[in-house]
């Protein structure tokens, strides 16, 4: 008999993952507010597990839920443009496997 160990009922009840979609993107506009758009504010209560980019503007974090134990891939890029800068910043959800692989390097 095959044993299945990926039992999405077998996690703890998460409150922050439900959420959060696989993927999210949202950019801040200087100049534009009123066309920004932001990360939901759960991304917030994520806890960075491995912060590769520590002194740049251009951020990669592995994140986890505090719940669940769910990973994800937080990214954040900058742009400079002259008509004002832009922030970009990115989210997306990583399978088992795909956390394992930057868990197991320092350099992604
Ligand atoms: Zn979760």
């Amino acid at each position: 008999m095959p044993h299945t160990t990926n039992m999405p009922d077998r996690l703890p009840p998460c409150t922050i993952c439900p959420t959060l979609a696989d993927q999210a993107r949202a950019a801040q506009k200087f100049g534009w507010e009123e066309h920004n758009t932001h990360l939901p504010a759960a991304v917030g209560r994520l806890k960075v597990v491995n912060d590769y980019r520590p002194y740049s503007s251009r951020k990669l974090q592995l994140r986890r839920c505090p719940e669940c134990g769910t990973y994800y891939l937080y990214r954040s890029d900058y742009e400079y443009l002259v008509n004002g800068s832009e922030d970009e910043e990115y989210l997306t959800r990583l399978t088992d496997e795909q956390a394992a692989e930057y868990l197991n390097s320092n350099e992604p």
